[in-house]
């Protein structure tokens, strides 16, 4: 679904804003948004919300939902693991009222990863725990250990693994008069993917999570964008929250979610504070490796975010299709993401 014709501007390819007249952006009251993955979040986390939860605890209890999930293989359980064939989770908590974040990196072992985070906002004097002080933090609050693997991820990474490199020991299931033995995987073939939620509580009060499994068989260690504040998820209760999914890279060196707050904070929308925070991705990305012919990003990123007065909106480099979930005492629906270019 189309969210509006490309335009030129800046030298810079941008997508006009979809309309905000048609109602489908503003949401009244307390709201909850989230990346596409995110439905069953969201209902669940505006179930807490009328129940008098805290905007954080819904959101956290929101996407445990999706955490637990076997069949999303990119966040908790079931997640894709790194080139290791070890599940290494990251994820951040923050809450508008106190100002307060949390986040854990490289955490193994643990299903819900973001309510690790929460401990960490909740039980310390910390912002972000990795690796192995994560786990035993987690250990230390009752969290049990256990094999993130399924029987599906596993298959997904030993594919992965026998197609990496022709020059290897390591074969795909093959007649043995079979050609095409050996030839990597596609660049493009590279899993993505996370869940990013923030919600406004009946108190007015917003906070955010973000929870993933991270890109799928990274480097063992690799942190993404996710647990990062600022990057993956900002909160600002005077303002409202972003978070976001996609190249984590790309958002690292960009501050993404932070720059997306301080533009609403300067009156963009959510949505043209996320178009804002694509644009520049995409002027600032270099390396000609992450550039096609054209000179634009080969790779994607979404943001979503949501105004303390429950306008919400979001936008991805690629789209055209893309939708982000939003919630409020209606129910769920999918929403489009704006973009600054189509994908074919
Ligand atoms: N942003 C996540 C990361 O870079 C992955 C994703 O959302 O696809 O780890």
């Amino acid at each position: 679904m189309g969210v509006g014709a490309a335009a030129s501007s800046g030298g810079l390819m941008t997508a006009a804003a979809p309309s905000a007249a048609s109602g489908r952006y503003d949401f009244k009251g307390p709201v909850a948004i989230s990346s596409r993955n995110g439905t069953a979040a969201v209902r669940r986390a505006m179930e807490e919300i009328q129940a008098g939860a805290d905007a954080l605890d819904a959101v956290v209890a929101g996407v445990g939902l999706i955490e637990e999930d076997p069949d999303d293989t990119s966040v908790g359980y079931g997640g894709l693991p790194n080139a290791e064939g070890v599940v290494q989770l990251d994820a951040s908590v923050m809450h508008g009222p106190s100002g307060r974040a949390g986040g854990v990196a490289a955490l193994e072992g643990i299903v819900h990863a973001s309510q690790v985070a929460l401990k960490v906002l909740r039980r310390s004097d910390h912002v972000l725990l990795v690796g192995r002080g994560a786990q035993e933090f987690a250990r230390m609050h009752g969290f049990p250990v256990q094999d993130l693997m399924t029987e599906k991820s596993r298959q997904r990474w030993l594919r992965w693994k026998e197609n990496l490199s022709k020059d290897d020991e390591y074969l795909p299931a093959h007649d043995f008069d079979d050609a095409t033995i050996g030839q990597a995987e596609g660049w493009n073939e590279r899993h993505w993917g996370t869940i990013n939620c923030n919600a406004i509580d009946l108190s007015g009060n917003v906070s955010g999570v973000t929870t993933t499994s991270g890109l799928a068989f990274k480097i063992p260690g690799r942190v993404g964008d996710s647990p990062i504040i600022g990057a993956g998820l900002y909160v600002d209760n005077e303002v409202g929250a972003a978070g976001s999914t996609g190249r984590g890279e790309a958002n690292l060196e960009s501050l993404a979610s932070f720059l997306i707050v301080e533009r609403m904070r300067e009156g963009d929308t959510p949505e043209e504070a996320c178009l804002y925070a694509c644009r520049r991705i995409a002027s600032r990305t270099r390396p000609a490796y992450l550039l096609d012919g054209n000179g634009r990003p080969r790779f994607n990123v979404q943001f979503y975010a949501l105004r303390r007065d429950g306008l919400v909106g979001g936008a991805e480099i690629w789209g055209g299709r893309g939708q982000f979930a939003a919630a409020d005492s209606d129910g769920a629906r999918l929403v489009p993401l704006a973009y600054l270019y189509e994908a074919s």
